[in-house]
């Protein structure tokens, strides 16, 4: 019997992946998903969702400790640390069983379990592997995504230790945790184990944590973190780790010599590793990098015809809404009219509390890629609402081109900031000039308000009503 052949073969059910799946199916192409551990990906699995979940229960343990300032009474505030993981499970759990349902009922579609790997190409299109089954393709997306990029730490691998991948898993609270790595999930996780009750350090071998944001964000980041007790040591590149008795001793070389830190765990957060390594594409042809990033063309193809690529591993920006995005880019390629592509405006969140909602490119970048450009800051201190419920931490900033007036770029590190940016987003959409979120009305109070105030200094004009409210 002939194996089985489909119209598309797409690797990886992560956040591309199944929406492209059920749009290729319903436009009736017969279309086979395939995964080798649990449909959702990252993102579902074990970042984005529980991440934001364990987060949730972090920020409610820490209003709880402030109660006094909102002039309420909470004696004790006791965290069930296996009760936080468990909500999280659950939701986790949810999300993947919603998401297998939609795309077991799905025509046209067929999910299939196992490693894939490519085996080469004859008359009836790419030849793969699934598992023990062999199959064919016409088309093939690849949407593996990444993994936990460990360093080669002398000791690392005799300990166990705490990643991106298995922090759901582990039940016991650290009782003094170091983190490797002062990047987005690294100052994310810092802060829910540090309100979960763990003493945490963080070791960063940059000189500042939160990787190319402007310098002023970072640190502002950095001192916000350090105000809840989380302590960080910038250069500082971790050499060896050991390990006796329950106690592990971490050995980090700095300008001014060796220095160590004791932990009873370690969380290694230095960045992803693309799944590439085992999906066979020199038996294709298909170029990647030596870190296994396949770079593609803007319209996602691959060097080779009818393989395309879709979040993580394409390199540049990682994050779901970027993948996600990615499904539109290659179904508009397939079985649209091709006018979608990667030139789109990417935002991102980091969400500690307050959040770090960003869009575009950073002052330091402006001004390196030689821009001119005028910015606008505002701190929440003096905006109204954020006073009123108490979250007056963080301020916004915004860069725009001096000759054209429009956004090139923005950084809202407040309370919900990864949703307020969202204004910023759509006025980079419609490349609209900053006067339009200056001259608009916004409701008063808001925190949004705060968004028009950081326009508003820019132009250097009125004051805002809240401005005046608060001089
Ligand atoms: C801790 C953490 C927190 C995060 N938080 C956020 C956040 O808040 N917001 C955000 O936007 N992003 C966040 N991210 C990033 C986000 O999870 C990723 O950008 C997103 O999941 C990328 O999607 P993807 O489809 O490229 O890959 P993935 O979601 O990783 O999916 C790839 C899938 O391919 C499968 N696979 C790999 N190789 C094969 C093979 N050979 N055969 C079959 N299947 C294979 C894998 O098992 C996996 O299911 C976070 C990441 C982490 C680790």
């Amino acid at each position: 019997m002939d194996d089985p052949h489909f119209d598309v073969v797409i690797i990886g059910a992560g956040q591309a992946g199944p929406t492209l799946a059920t749009s290729l199916a319903k436009a009736g192409r017969n279309v086979a998903l395939v995964e080798r551990k649990d449909v959702g990906g990252s993102c579902v699995n074990f970042g984005c969702t529980p991440t934001k979940a364990v987060i949730a229960s972090a920020r409610v343990a820490h209003l709880a400790r402030r109660a006094g300032e909102f002039g309420l009474r909470i004696p004790t505030v006791e965290v069930d640390y296996r009760a936080v993981l468990e909500r999280a499970r659950q939701i986790v759990l949810n999300s993947r069983k919603g998401l297998e349902s939609w795309l077991e009922g799905t025509k046209n579609l067929s999910l299939l379990r196992g490693h894939a790997r490519f085996e080469g190409r004859d008359s009836n299109g790419f030849r793969l592997r699934v598992g023990e089954a062999r199959i064919s393709a016409q088309q093939v997306v690849l949407n593996t995504g990444t993994r936990s990029l460990i360093p080669p730490i002398e000791g690392l691998k005799n300990i166990g230790f705490l990643h991106a991948g298995n922090w759901l898993d582990a039940p016991e609270l650290p009782r003094r945790l170091v983190i490797i790595g002062g990047g987005y999930i690294g100052l994310e996780m810092a802060q829910f184990y540090r309100r979960m009750g763990s003493e945490v350090v963080v070791l960063e071998s940059a000189e500042q944590v939160a990787g190319s944001e402007d310098p002023d964000l970072a640190s502002a980041l950095q001192k916000l973190l350090e105000s809840e007790g989380i302590e960080f040591h910038l250069n500082t590149r971790v050499e060896k780790v050991e390990s006796s008795a329950g106690h592990i001793k971490v050995t980090a070389s700095r300008k001014s010599g060796a220095s160590s830190v004791e932990a009873t765990q370690i969380f290694v957060a230095t960045g992803r590793q693309a799944n590439t390594d085992d999906l066979g594409l020199e038996t294709v042809g298909v170029n990647a990098s030596n870190h296994g990033i396949v770079e593609p063309d803007k319209r996602l193809s691959t060097n080779v015809r009818g393989i395309w690529v879709a979040g993580d591993i394409r390199g540049g920006p990682m994050f779901t809404h970027t993948a996600w995005d990615d499904y539109r880019i290659i179904e508009s390629q397939i079985i649209g009219d091709g006018s979608r592509t990667l030139e789109r405006v990417v935002p991102y969140a980091v969400f500690t509390d307050p959040q770090l909602g960003r869009v575009g490119i950073t002052e330091q970048q402006a001004r390196k890629a030689g821009r001119k450009v005028k910015i606008g800051r505002f701190d929440l201190a003096r905006n109204g609402k954020a006073n009123e419920v108490g979250e007056t931490s963080g301020f916004i900033k915004v860069v725009v081109d001096a000759q054209s007036d429009r956004l090139l770029g923005a950084a809202v590190l407040a309370n919900e900031g990864a949703e307020l940016v969202h204004i910023y987003i759509d006025l980079m959409n419609a490349r609209a000039p900053f006067k339009v979120i200056r001259d608009a009305v916004f409701i008063h109070p808001t925190l949004a308000e705060a968004l028009q105030s950081a326009v508003a200094a820019v132009a250097e004009r009125s004051q805002t009503i809240e401005e005046m409210a608060h001089r």
